[in-house]
C-alpha cells in the first residue's frame, strides 16, 4: 500500500483511486482509544451515481461475467496481494474496529481473505452449463439445457462489527459469479474498505468498474443502491431495522434483495449436558469482540434446577475475559464502536434493572488501565427475568448475556424459538436422540453442537424468521448472485 492510515481514504469508482466531489471527508475514530486515525472520503449521491454505472458500464460492454478463468485469476490475484499486505491490514482492523488481534487471525481477516481462494476453485469446478437432455412437446423435439449467469450489478451495503468479515462475504461470490459490485462499507469502518479498494485497484488486474467502493457518512447512498433501476441485487448485512427498509426500497424496481440482519441467538443447556463447560463457554461466545456479533449465543437457558449454578460457571467466565486493549494478544473483549452504541447497551443494562432482573457480574464501564478513553462496556450477566424480558428478546449487540431457565427439552426449545429472530445457536448435551429433538425443533440457520463450530468458506449461513433471507458463503452463498437461464435448441 502506498497510503498510511492517516491519509484520506478514497473512493473506488471505474477504476480510479479518487476524493469524493467536492473532497468532502469524515473522521474515523479508534474505539479504544477516541483518537482520530484517519479520514474517509465522504462521498455524495453524484459519487454513488458515478459508480453505479461504472459498475452498469462494466457489467454491460466488458466480458467480465462470462470468462469465468480470468475471474477465478482475478480472486487469486487479490487473495495474494491481500495476504501481502496482511499486517498493515491486521493493524488497520484493530484500530478501526477495535478488534481483538487473536479474531484477526480467523474471521476479522485472514479468514475471509483466504476464503478469496475457495471461491476461485469454485468457479473453476462450478457446471456452467447443465444438459437437461432431449424431449418432445407437441411434435417438437429439443435438446434442452440451464445455464447459471451473473445476475447482474450488485449493491453491496455492510455494518461495522466484522467489515472484513462481511465486505469479503458479498464481494468474493459476486465477482466470482461474474457480477460487478459496488460496496458501500459502515459509516464506521471505511478505511478497511479503501484499504482493499487500494490494492484491488493497484495490483489486480481487476477490470475498471468491476469494484467500486464508496464510502460515506451518509446512510442515504445506501438508499440509493436500493431504489437505482441499474442495480440488480441488494445484498445487505445490518439491523433487522434497515433490511426491512431496504426490503421495502428494492421493491419498486423489484430487485431482489439478500439479507443477513439481527439475532438473538440461545444456547440450551440440557440437564445431561456438562453444565459448567456450557456456560462458560456460552459466557465466553457472549464476550467475544464485546458481543458485537450477530450470531453470538446472547440467551443461555438451562435446566431450572441447576440455575444457580449456571450463573455462577457464567459469571466466572465473564470474570476471567474483561476488556482489554485490542492490540493484546490475549484480548477477547475490546471495545465497543462508538458512543453511541455504548449507550445503547447502557440504556439496556438499565432496562434489565427495570424490568427486575439482577446484574450479577458487570453492568459499569471498565477502570483498568488505559480504558480512561475508548468505548468500553463491562461483560454483564444478568438473571432473575424470563424470555418475555425486553433483554432476553431484542438484540443488545454488546457483551451481555441473559440466564433464562427452562423445564425440559421441550419448553428449551419453545424459548429458543420465542423469539423473531432466527439466525444462530448451541446446544450442548450427552444424549445423541435428545440433541437429535433439539436441533430439528430450533429454527435458526446455524446451530453449534457441543462446541462444535460452523464457521467456514464452504458452510452457509443466514437466518430465519427476521433474521434475513438467503444464505451466505458456501455454494448456496454463491448461487445468491446467479440467475438461470433455460435454453433448447431443435433436436
Ligand atoms: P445498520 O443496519 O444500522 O447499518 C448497516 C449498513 O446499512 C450501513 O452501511 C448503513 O450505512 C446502511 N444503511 C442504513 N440505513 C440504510 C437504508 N435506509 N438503506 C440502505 N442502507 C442503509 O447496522 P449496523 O448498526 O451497522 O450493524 C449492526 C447490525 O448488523 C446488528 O443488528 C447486527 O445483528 C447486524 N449484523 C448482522 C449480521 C448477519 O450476518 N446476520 C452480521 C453482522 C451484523
Amino acid at each position: 500500500m502506498t497510503t498510511s492510515i492517516a491519509d484520506t481514504a478514497p473512493l473506488l469508482i471505474g477504476g480510479e483511486l479518487r476524493p469524493a466531489t467536492g473532497g468532502a471527508t469524515f473522521d474515523v475514530l479508534n474505539p479504544a482509544t477516541e483518537e482520530v486515525i484517519g479520514r474517509a472520503a465522504d462521498a455524495g449521491r453524484e459519487d454513488m451515481d458515478a459508480a453505479i454505472a461504472a459498475a452498469r458500464t462494466a457489467f454491460d460492454t466488458t466480458d467480465w461475467s462470462w470468462d469465468h478463468a480470468f475471474r477465478a485469476r482475478c480472486l487469486r490475484q487479490l487473495r495474494d496481494a491481500l495476504q501481502g499486505h496482511i499486517e498493515e491490514l491486521r493493524a488497520l482492523t484493530i484500530a478501526e474496529v477495535g478488534a481483538p488481534h487473536m479474531f484477526t487471525t480467523g474471521p476479522q481477516l485472514e479468514g475471509p481473505v483466504a476464503d478469496l481462494g475457495w471461491l476461485a476453485d469454485l468457479v473453476e469446478a462450478y457446471e456452467w452449463v447443465t444438459e437437461l437432455g432431449e424431449s418432445e412437446i407437441m411434435g417438437v423435439r429439443s435438446n434442452r439445457s440451464t445455464r447459471p449467469e451473473a445476475i447482474g450489478v450488485v449493491g453491496a451495503i455492510t455494518p461495522w462489527n466484522f467489515p472484513n468479515q462481511i465486505n469479503f462475504a458479498k464481494i468474493g461470490p459476486a465477482l466470482a459469479a461474474g457480477c460487478t459490485v459496488v460496496l458501500k462499507p459502515a459509516p464506521d469502518t471505511p478505511l478497511i474498505a479503501a484499504a482493499v479498494a487500494r490494492i484491488a485497484a493497484e495490483e489486480t488486474d481487476i477490470p475498471a468498474g468491476v469494484l467500486n467502493v464508496v464510502s460515506s457518512s451518509d446512510h442515504g447512498l445506501g438508499e440509493q443502491l436500493t431504489t437505482d433501476p441499474r442495480v440488480d441485487l441488494v445484498s445487505f448485512t445490518g439491523s433487522t431495522a434497515t433490511g426491512k427498509k431496504i426490503m421495502a426500497a428494492a421493491a419498486e424496481t423489484l430487485k431482489k434483495v439478500f439479507l443477513e440482519l439481527g439475532g438473538k441467538s440461545a444456547a440450551v443447556v440440557l440437564d445431561d449436558a456438562d453444565l459448567n463447560s456450557a456456560c462458560f463457554m456460552t459466557a465466553l461466545n457472549a464476550c467475544t469482540h464485546a458481543g458485537q456479533g450477530c450470531a453470538l449465543t446472547t440467551r443461555l437457558v438451562v435446566p431450572r434446577e441447576r440455575y444457580d449454578e449456571a450463573v455462577e460457571a457464567a459469571k466466572g467466565a465473564m470474570a476471567a475475559f474483561a476488556p482489554k486493549d485490542p492490540n493484546d494478544p490475549g484480548a477477547f473483549c475490546g471495545p465497543v464502536i462508538s458512543a453511541v452504541q455504548r449507550e445503547r447497551i447502557e440504556g439496556y443494562i438499565a432496562l434489565a434493572r427495570q424490568e427486575g432482573g439482577t446484574i450479577e457480574i458487570g453492568g459499569g464501564r471498565p477502570t483498568g488501565e488505559g480504558m480512561e478513553r475508548g468505548f468500553w462496556v463491562e461483560p454483564t450477566l444478568i438473571s432473575g427475568l424470563d424470555n418475555s424480558a425486553r433483554v432476553a428478546q431484542e438484540e443488545i449487540f454488546g457483551p451481555v448475556l441473559v440466564v433464562i431457565p427452562h423445564d425440559g427439552d421441550s419448553d428449551a426449545i419453545r424459548i429458543a424459538n420465542d423469539s423473531p429472530y432466527g439466525l444462530s445457536g448451541a446446544v450442548w448435551g450427552t444424549d445423541p436422540e435428545r440433541i437429535e429433538k433439539v436441533v430439528a425443533g430450533i429454527r435458526t440457520g446455524t446451530l453449534g453442537v457441543n462446541g462444535g463450530q460452523w464457521y467456514g468458506a464452504d458452510v452457509p449461513f443466514g437466518g430465519y424468521k427476521q433474521s434475513g433471507i438467503g444464505r451466505e458463503r458456501g455454494r448456496e452463498g454463491f448461487e445468491e448472485y446467479l440467475e438461470i437461464k433455460s435454453v433448447a435448441t431443435p433436436a
